[in-house]
């Protein structure tokens, strides 16, 4: 059941002595690159100054702003030559980063993701249809280089394109799929429009799930309506993408490869380190990165590591479901929430369908939230006034989730525009003070 039982079981102290090992291995190569050349100069740090792992913190934090300043050479850590791919962050919030992989990052990598799947199950005589976009985006050649070093079938079919999506899962005999959980959902509605029944005319058994984040209702969905077991993937081109944070069996929180990461969790606005249980900013350090090494990377990933060791005997700690980034927080008449807490409550409501809006709009001065929520195709009978009971349990719901009332307004099954990447959810029109 392990990919690499030594690792995945190396004991604390074990792993820690591994960590400290190639922290200064690290430090060392990023000292190639001219913004850590510069740093270190400045900070007095070289491989020889990190005596313990708590050395660390004398290494100041990077953003992506970080990386834009030094856009796009200035963590570059090996001659462009040694230089085999590119990859970028999805750029939801200004312009995108890009990361440089080396011939041996990008094996490194494979490792990790093929450990990832190999843990939930996967085998070679599996059928792995990845579909995630390909290209500069880290979801699809991610996965596709890990199943493939894990010896599954995989078939690229990339993002998008539904109906094609449903006739290679079935030809092929499909048994892991990789797929955006938004994106999960909305093939629920196509497999009803051409008649399929996943659970009986197809061979999946694995589902991974991630690049955005989602409720455990929304995993419960994916799973009842293909008849998966849905394993909860994080990762972030910074950290090459895929593989940093998986699911194991047990469905209980993602272990974190600390074998070729150090993970921090933070206090966003002290910068502090906070206790295990307690929910803060991960803050990642990439071990065997060579092309272009990232130290204490802030994420903006709002998550907590459960103090607990997890039952199927993996050390390496774990971290909860993300919550949402720092700048998705909304904050509606002076209420601090995330969208994912709507989708919990929608999400939970069987009447509802698997696509939703939130827009905000300023009336009079004031914070003005509306939820668009789509009724579940085989709840609609053609009129929705037959549904203002719903409508009244998805204020009521929201209300207690939020401490907000919303305005809420039924909309007809598919009817909300799809996205095949990340989702789209939140509208935000207010005007924008001072
Ligand atoms: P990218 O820019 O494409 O590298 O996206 C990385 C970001 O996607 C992360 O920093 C998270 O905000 C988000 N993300 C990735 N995987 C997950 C997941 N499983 N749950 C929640 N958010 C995720
Ligand atoms: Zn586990």
């Amino acid at each position: 059941m392990y990919w690499n039982k030594d690792i995945e079981t190396l004991d604390r102290d074990g792993l820690e002595k591994m960590q400290l090992a190639l922290l200064r291995k690290t430090v060392e190569q990023a000292g190639h690159s001219p913004y850590y050349q510069l740093l270190f100069q400045q900070e007095g740090i070289a491989p020889d100054t990190i005596k313990g792992l708590d050395d660390i913190r004398r290494i100041p934090f990077i953003t992506k702003d970080t990386l834009r300043e030094h856009y796009p050479y200035g963590f570059l850590a090996v001659p462009r030559g040694q230089i085999v791919r590119m990859h970028s962050s999805s750029g939801t919030t200004g312009r995108a980063t890009v990361i440089f992989h080396t011939a041996r990052d990008i094996d490194e990598w494979a490792g990790l993701v093929a450990r990832c799947m190999y843990m939930t199950g996967v085998r070679p005589d599996d059928v792995f249809q990845n579909m995630m976009g390909y290209g500069l985006f880290t979801g699809g050649l991610g996965f596709h280089y890990g199943a493939e070093k894990l010896g599954a079938m995989v078939i690229p079919a990339g993002a998008g394109n539904s109906k094609r999506q449903i006739m290679l899962m079935q030809e092929f005999d499909a048994t892991v799929i990789h797929i955006i959980p938004s994106y999960g959902l909305h093939l629920v509605e196509t497999f009803r429009t051409m008649g399929i029944d996943p659970h009986k005319d197809l061979k999946l058994r694995i589902a991974f799930i991630g690049a955005e984040p989602h409720t455990e209702e929304t995993r419960q969905r994916i799973e009842q309506a293909y008849g998966v077991k849905a394993y909860n993937s994080y990762g972030l081109s910074e950290m090459n993408g895929p593989g940093v944070a998986f699911e194991c069996p047990c469905q209980n929180g993602l272990h974190t490869w600390e074998d070729s990461y150090i993970l921090e969790v933070i206090d966003p606005a002290t910068l502090e380190p906070v206790p295990d249980g307690v929910e803060g900013e991960l803050v990642f350090t990439s071990l065997r990165r060579e092309g272009m090494p990232l130290l204490r990377y802030r994420t903006r990933d709002l998550a907590f590591v459960y103090p607990e060791p997890c039952p199927c005997g993996r050390t390496h700690r774990r971290i909860s479901r993300i919550k949402g980034r720092t700048d998705d927080m909304l904050i509606v008449k002076g209420v601090n929430m995330f969208p994912i807490q709507i989708e919990k409550a929608l999400m939970a409501i069987p009447e509802v369908g698997s696509n939703f809006q939130i827009i905000l709009d300023t009336i009079d001065d004031n914070d003005f939230m509306t939820v668009k929520a789509e009724i579940r195709a085989e709840m609609f009978t053609g009129d929705l006034k037959h549904l203002e009971s719903v409508r009244k349990r998805i204020i009521d719901d929201l209300r207690s989730e939020l401490l907000v009332t919303p305005r809420v307004e039924l909309v007809e099954p598919d009817t909300l525009p799809k996205s095949e990447g990340k989702a789209v959810r939140v509208f935000d029109n207010r005007k924008q003070w001072g």
